[in-house]
């Protein structure tokens, strides 16, 4: 646990929380401040700032939860969609420094717009970004 750090005290059951399911390195509760209906965050007992911070089985291990629970959720809420969404940095829109995985079921006409503005690029700008990612 990490001190100050609110999501180490939730996930590790200190502060209480609508918890959907829990394990040995999971909780996952939902949000106070929902986007949707049923918008559920993963989040690791064990804490790391981020994805960077996370160990590799830990992230495998989230993301094969929010395919379960994920599926679950569209299917008891009778959602139409779901957006399984992971914030890294202030830039990013990250606002509490421990790993979450957001899991927010869609409904047509929910209003809401977590989708991007698409962008204009060259084939030329495509090329020099594919060779400046790969190093
Ligand atoms: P992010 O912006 O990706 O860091 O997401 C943080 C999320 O945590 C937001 O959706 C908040 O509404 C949510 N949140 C913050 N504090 C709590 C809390 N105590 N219990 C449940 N959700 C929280
Ligand atoms: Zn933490």
């Amino acid at each position: 646990m990490m001190e100050g750090c609110i999501f180490c005290r939730i996930a590790n059951g200190e502060i209480p929380s609508k918890t959907i399911y829990e394990d040995e390195r999971f909780r996952v509760f939902l949000d106070l401040g929902p986007a949707t209906k049923g918008h559920a965050l993963i989040v690791p007992k064990a804490h790391a700032s981020d994805l960077f911070e996370l160990p590799e089985d830990t992230a495998a291990a989230a993301m094969k939860l929010a395919k379960k629970l994920g599926e679950q959720m569209v299917n008891n809420l009778r959602a139409d969609g779901l957006n399984v969404i992971q914030n890294n940095g202030e830039a990013a829109g990250q606002t509490v420094k421990h790993y979450h995985l957001h899991l927010i079921p869609r409904y047509k006409d929910d209003g809401q717009h977590i989708l991007w503005n698409p962008g204009e690029v060259s084939p030329e700008e495509l090329d020099l970004i594919a060779a400046q990612i790969k190093g």
